[in-house]
């Protein structure tokens, strides 16, 4: 397997936080739009309803009222008998047009009722010219009749001075007239004018030898005159019977008129009525809509949220627990066996924890062994010479083994310091480390810096014999070696006085002791006349 196939794609924490986030983000701004939208809308159909389709609906039931109110002035109109009330009827009519003209107009612009409102109107107008001349009509007929009224009270006064069978005639002739206005039918009305003339004929036969006879015969004449004139009763009659049949029929015409006004303005409000109700079920489908968009983007905006949820829960918050586990762990000194999962910055952090760690390890190590070494000869110092001695004492009194330490005293080392300066004292005291360091035998034996030109070697598991072997090897070594040193008192090379002291299965003894022997020892050596060792006894 290749190293590119078991690495673990990269999955950065922050790219799928943002984007979960984001989309959360995103989801919730539409949300938003969504609900301002809805809310405009809404309220766009509200205004629509109240500013608008109620008043015109209104407005439009009023119309309806004063359309059906023409047909009450039309009635009026056609009732009217004298020229009065037909000012008033005709007063009331033109007000009714102009406010229907005029709402029509502003409430449903329709051009088609306009033109048929211009039409009731022209009509109108021809049947209130109908109305006046029947009223014409009927005003002369009345004046006929009080002149004839006038002619049978002359008549009366002639028979009271003279009575005669011609006033039968007369009075049968008037009795007839009226009939003849009660009738409505034209071929009758013809018939009883007829029958009037051949009566007053009669009339005028039956007065011819009578006395007065020419009064008679004026009176007779008279009413014939009004009867039968150009302008007469009989002309007039038929006049006034054609006028009712034209006034009738045009009454039915502007009556049908306006009742199909009235009915195309039915339409046209149920039409408008019915665009209101579709404007506002379109806009109650589009809120609707809306509304389902809405559900579904909040159902994907919580859906986006508890993934993200989730996620953060799974691969930030679990992990940081883990993670700090690892830490505090590490911290107590323990290593947490759990390792961190995935590709992302949380594992970066636990591989840069882990790289810290052990760099700080690795810098320990470095400084404990920096504090347990010589800083001149790079040989371990007092301090570990303490802890090895404890340690090796210890060891050696659990084995029941012997353990022997050698302390190393150079000799005149003054007299050398004082001759060959300081610097080449130091350079001697790192030359003879190396000789001892390279004299001891075993990988357990140990060699220190005791302080000053002293060293100090423990030698675990050997007893003073084996300390004594290595001793006089040490002090050969020097010989071998033979650093110059002109001016010892001694030798002419650096020597090594050595005192050794042993610890043994029956006499044990403590770090303490021990030095102490071995030092009592070097100073006797030293008294013996140096480079030399002795075993403390
Ligand atoms: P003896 O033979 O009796 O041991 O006499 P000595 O001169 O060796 O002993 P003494 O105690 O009188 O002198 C020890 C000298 O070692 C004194 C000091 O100048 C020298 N010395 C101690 N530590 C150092 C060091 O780190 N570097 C150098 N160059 N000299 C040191
Ligand atoms: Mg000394
Ligand atoms: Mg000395």
């Amino acid at each position: 397997m290749t190293e590119a196939v078991e690495k673990r794609a990269r999955i950065s924490l922050v790219t799928v936080f943002s984007i979960g986030l984001a989309s959360v983000l995103f989801v919730f701004v539409l949300l938003s739009y969504f609900s301002f939208t809805r809310l405009l809308s809404f309220e766009s159909t509200l205004t629509f309803v109240s500013n608008k389709s109620m008043p015109k609906l209104i407005q439009i039931g009023q119309l309806y009222s004063q359309a059906t109110s023409l047909i009450e002035s039309k009635q009026l109109l056609s009732r009217s008998s004298s020229f009065a009330s037909k000012r008033l009827a005709e007063q009331q009519l033109q007000e009714n047009l102009n406010s229907t003209r005029k709402a029509s107009k502003d409430i449903l612009a329709n051009e088609f009722l306009d033109t048929q409102l211009n039409t009731i109107a022209f009509e109108l107008d021809e049947f209130s010219t109908l109305i006046e001349e029947r009223i014409q009509t009927f005003d002369s007929i009345a004046l006929v009749e009080a002149q004839m009224y006038e002619l049978n009270l002359q008549a009366t006064i002639i028979e009271k001075h003279s009575p005669s069978t011609w006033i039968l005639g007369f009075s049968q002739a008037l009795v007839n007239v009226s009939r003849v206005l009660n009738e409505d039918k034209l071929q009758r009305v013809r018939f009883l004018f007829l029958q009037l003339k051949k009566q007053l004929v009669e009339l005028r036969a039956s007065a011819a030898n009578q006395q007065n006879n020419d009064k008679r015969q004026r009176l007779t004449t008279q009413l014939e005159a009004l009867l039968f004139a150009e302008d007469g009763l009989q002309a007039l009659k038929i006049k006034a019977l054609r006028l009712a049949g034209r006034t009738l029929g045009r009454e039915n015409f502007v009556h049908n008129l306006i009742v199909d006004y009235v009915a195309q303005m039915e339409f046209v409000t149920k039409e408008t009525e019915q665009n209101i109700t579709l404007k506002v079920a379109s806009s109650v489908k589009e809120m609707k809509q809306q509304t389902q968009l809405m559900e579904y983007l909040l159902a994907g905006g919580v859906v986006i949220l508890i993934i993200t949820v989730i996620l953060f829960q799974q691969r930030v918050l679990k992990r940081i627990r883990i993670f700090n586990l690892i830490v505090r762990n590490k911290t107590q000194g323990f290593e947490y066996k759990t390792m961190l999962d995935g590709n992302d910055e949380i594992t970066d952090l636990a591989a840069a924890f882990k790289e810290f760690t052990q760099t700080i390890d690795l810098q320990k190590r470095e400084l404990k062994k920096l504090s347990m070494a010589d800083g001149l000869t790079g040989i371990a110092n007092r301090r570990a010479l303490d802890i090895r001695l404890r340690h090796d004492i210890e060891l050696c009194s659990r084995q029941k083994s012997h353990v022997s330490i050698l302390l190393m005293d150079i000799d005149c080392f003054k007299l050398y310091n004082d001759n060959y300066g300081h610097i080449a004292g130091d350079q001697c005291l790192k030359n003879v480390s190396k000789i001892i360091t390279d004299s001891l035998p075993r990988e357990s034996d140990f060699v220190a810096r005791y302080g000053g030109e002293e060293f100090v070697c423990v030698l675990p598991n050997t007893d003073s014999q084996g300390a004594i072997k290595i001793a006089t090897h040490i002090i050969a070594q020097m010989k071998h070696n033979a650093l110059p040193h002109k001016y010892s008192n001694v030798a002419d090379y650096v020597t090594m006085s050595i005192g050794i002291a042993s610890s043994n299965p029956t006499i044990l003894l403590d770090q303490e002791t021990i030095i102490k022997h071995a030092d009592n020892a070097l100073y006797q050596a030293k008294e013996n006349g140096k480079n030399s060792w002795l075993l403390y006894s």
